[in-house]
Order: structure tokens, then C-alpha cells, then sequence
């Protein structure tokens, strides 16, 4: 039996991996949740799966949730209590299923732990992939993707010696505006831009879908998960989103892991690693998908992504600066303050503003996050 932490279970991901749980009683069992301020759905998580400690972020709602639930578990609150679940609780894997950076400083006490980490929260290894990796080298902490490309690649893997590998390539679908030209983008509204084909996300990273800073992120994702430099790492358009992701050998050879975008196989894959569980879930049915088609991005459109392929060549803290700046235009545009094309505007204007720190350590981190932030927040 395996205890569970699960940061961020109110979201898509937490969501789907208590739907993982529900199915293998006899493997998990939760032992905490956390939440940002969603206590109505964090009650009846509360009722049905019985965890010892729950965190809600907001203290007001922290301080409800405490009337309602009495002794039925212990409740605590803010940043601190977040960092605590992690750093004391009893757990074996801990889900890093919150989004943004505020992901990165509960996970960083898993990984002195020595955990695993089933990491959905990409922006972690984005804004502190050289420490992080460290940190889990150090402390011996297991880092499971669970974000599906990278999960595709993990299982490609298996087997392989690193350097009979040549390249990653990373399937995106394409988003909601695979079939537009750049000059429709400047009009898009929110809901088209929410509107994504085939995954059902939540709202900030189904933005970054529709601007491709999603796929620009899972690449330094990838570049850190895996230890591959820019030029191995490529970038394919498969609107279908069959196959997940595939590596390339040295023979030409390419391996590539499909299934059906449904969330709770990777994150049933990180909580299982390395045992498959077998289960119920609908099959692939490859005929009735019919065609798999493949296509180069275009780079010029979905600007995020060169600019994403670019932080991360330079590195330091410019990966850091693109995440703050991308985090507050993103919300700065469900907020209907700047229009979608501004995005990459307002990236660009944060990388050119602040200064890049080459090797930074964590306090440089988070006061590069906190700069950015407010430098981008006062712009518009
Ligand atoms: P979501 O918005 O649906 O859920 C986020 C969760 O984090 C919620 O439970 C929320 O309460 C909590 N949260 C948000 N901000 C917080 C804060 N400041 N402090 C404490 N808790 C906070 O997001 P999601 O779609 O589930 O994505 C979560 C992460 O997983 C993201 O990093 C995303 O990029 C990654 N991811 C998601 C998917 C997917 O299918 N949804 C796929 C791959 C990777
Ligand atoms: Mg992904």
C-alpha cells in the first residue's frame, strides 16, 4: 500500500489522479490533500477518501473548513502549511499536481525526503531544473513525469542505453488554432482560446496550449527530465494526440508511446512505476482514429515556443523570467486586460527588462519570480 500527497486536488490533475486512487484501493491510500481555496470539493474529497492532514492555501477558507470538518483531519493553511504537508507527513509519493511556480517550494521538500514525485507541475523543473535534478541526485528522490509527453518518452526509454539516443520528439496537437493564420490570432477571444480539441485542462495551462508556451515549457522540461541539450530535442504537430511523445536512436530506429489523451494513464503509470496495473479504461481503437498525421510548428506563430527554445539556451534564471511573465499575462488575459497576442509581447518585454543571473541558487529564483512579476503586473 502506497500513501499519497496530493498538491493541488482540486485541479484537472489532482482530480484525475483521485480517480486513479478509487480504483486501486488496495495500492493507494491518501494521506493528504492540498488545495488552493475550492473547500467544497476538498469536503467531499474529505469524506470519501479520509486523508489525515488537508491544506488549504486561503486562510479564511482554511479557517471554514476547520468548522465544517472538526476532528476529522487536520487542516492547515498558507504557503507554510503547504511546505509542511511536504516536509512532514507520512507518504510515499507525493503528486505535484498544483499549477505555476508556486508548485516548486512544497516539492523541493519532497525531494530532500528522497520521494518519488509524480511532477505534472512543469513550471518546477522550468524555473529550477538544474536544482531540482540536483536535489534529487543528492537526496536520492525519484522524479516520475507525469505530464504525458514526457511520461511517453520515461517508458520509450526503458531498456536504452542514453547514448544510443539521437533525439526526443515531442508531439503537441497543434491547440485551438492549429488552422489559423498568425494575423487571427490578434482577435481571439477567451473562450476559443479555452476551447482546446482533445484535452480538458485546467484554464492556465489550456492557454499555454492555445499559445504553444505549453509545448516551450515541456521542452526545458524534457531537457532536464532527460539531460538532452536544444538541438535534441524536437518538436512535432499531431492534431489526433495518439502518440504521446517518441525517441529516435542512433539506427533511425523511433519508438513511440500512444494511447487514448486521457490524464489518468500517465498518472496511473507514475504511481504504479515501475509495475503496469491493469484497468478498464477505454482502449485505443486505431482503425475508428483512423490517419495519424504529423507536421512541422511553425515557429513564427506560435512565437512562445521560439521564445521557450531560446530561454533555454541561454539559461540561468531566463527560463524563470519567461514563466513570472508568462504566469501574469496569462491571467492578465482570462482577465480580458490584454488581448491573446500580447502574451508573447509581454514576455519579451520582461526578458529584455531584467537581468539574467547565470547559475542561480534558489533565493535568486524566487526573487527573480517576485521581480518579474511585479514588473510585467504594472505593464497595461
Ligand atoms: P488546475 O488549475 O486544474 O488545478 C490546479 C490545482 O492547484 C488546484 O487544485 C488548485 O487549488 C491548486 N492551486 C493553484 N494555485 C495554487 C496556489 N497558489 N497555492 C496552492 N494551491 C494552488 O491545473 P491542472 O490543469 O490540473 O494543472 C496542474 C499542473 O499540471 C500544471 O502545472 C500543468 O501544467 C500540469 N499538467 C496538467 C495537465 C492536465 O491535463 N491538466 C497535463 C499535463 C501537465
Ligand atoms: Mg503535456
Amino acid at each position: 500500500m502506497k500513501n499519497i500527497l496530493i498538491l493541488g486536488s482540486t485541479g484537472s490533475i489532482g482530480i484525475n489522479t483521485l480517480n486513479v486512487v478509487r480504483q486501486f484501493p488496495d495500492k493507494f491510500k491518501v494521506e493528504a490533500l492540498t488545495v488552493n481555496t475550492r473547500i467544497d470539493v476538498l469536503e467531499s474529497q474529505i469524506n470519501e477518501f479520509n486523508p489525515l492532514l488537508v491544506v488549504v492555501k486561503d486562510k479564511n477558507a482554511a479557517a471554514e473548513l476547520r468548522k465544517r470538518v472538526g476532528d476529522k483531519c487536520k487542516v492547515l493553511s498558507g504557503d507554510d502549511g503547504l511546505c509542511e504537508a511536504a516536509s512532514q507527513c507520512e507518504y510515499d509519493i507525493l503528486v505535484g499536481a498544483m499549477v505555476g511556480f508556486a508548485g516548486l517550494a512544497p516539492t523541493i521538500e519532497a525531494i530532500k525526503r528522497g520521494k518519488r514525485i509524480a511532477l505534472a507541475n512543469k513550471e518546477t523543473l522550468v524555473v529550477a531544473g538544474e536544482l531540482v535534478t540536483s536535489l534529487c541526485r543528492q537526496h536520492n528522490a525519484e522524479l516520475i513525469p507525469v505530464d504525458s509527453e514526457h511520461s511517453a518518452i520515461f517508458q520509450c526509454l526503458i531498456g536504452e542505453e542514453k547514448n544510443g539516443v539521437e533525439k526526443l520528439i515531442l508531439t503537441a496537437s497543434g491547440g485551438p488554432f492549429l488552422n489559423k493564420e498568425k494575423s487571427e490570432l490578434i482577435n481571439v477571444t477567451i473562450d476559443e482560446a479555452l476551447n482546446h480539441p482533445n484535452w480538458n485542462m485546467g484554464n492556465k495551462i489550456t492557454i499555454d496550449s492555445a499559445s504553444m508556451m505549453n509545448k516551450g515549457l515541456e521542452v526545458i522540461e524534457a531537457h532536464w527530465l532527460f539531460g538532452l541539450p536544444k538541438d535534441k530535442i524536437d518538436v512535432v504537430i499531431h492534431p489526433q494526440s495518439i502518440v504521446h511523445s517518441m525517441v529516435q536512436f542512433v539506427d533511425g530506429s523511433i519508438k513511440a508511446q500512444m494511447g487514448l489523451p486521457d490524464m489518468k494513464l500517465p498518472i496511473q503509470y507514475a504511481l504504479g512505476y515501475p509495475e503496469r496495473l491493469g484497468n478498464n479504461f477505454e482502449r485505443t481503437n486505431l482503425p475508428k482514429i483512423n490517419s495519424l498525421t504529423f507536421l512541422d510548428p511553425d515557429f513564427e506563430k506560435y512565437e512562445c515556443l521560439k521564445i521557450a527554445f531560446d530561454a533555454m539556451e541561454t539559461g540561468g534564471t531566463s527560463p524563470c523570467i519567461m514563466n513570472a511573465a508568462n504566469e501574469i499575462a496569462v491571467d492578465k488575459f482570462l482577465n480580458k486586460k490584454i488581448k491573446f497576442s500580447q502574451i508573447p509581447e509581454l514576455i519579451h518585454k520582461a526578458l529584455s527588462k531584467m537581468g539574467n543571473h547565470k547559475s542561480p541558487d534558489l533565493d535568486v529564483i524566487y526573487e527573480c519570480d517576485k521581480e518579474t512579476r511585479n514588473f510585467v503586473t504594472q505593464l497595461f
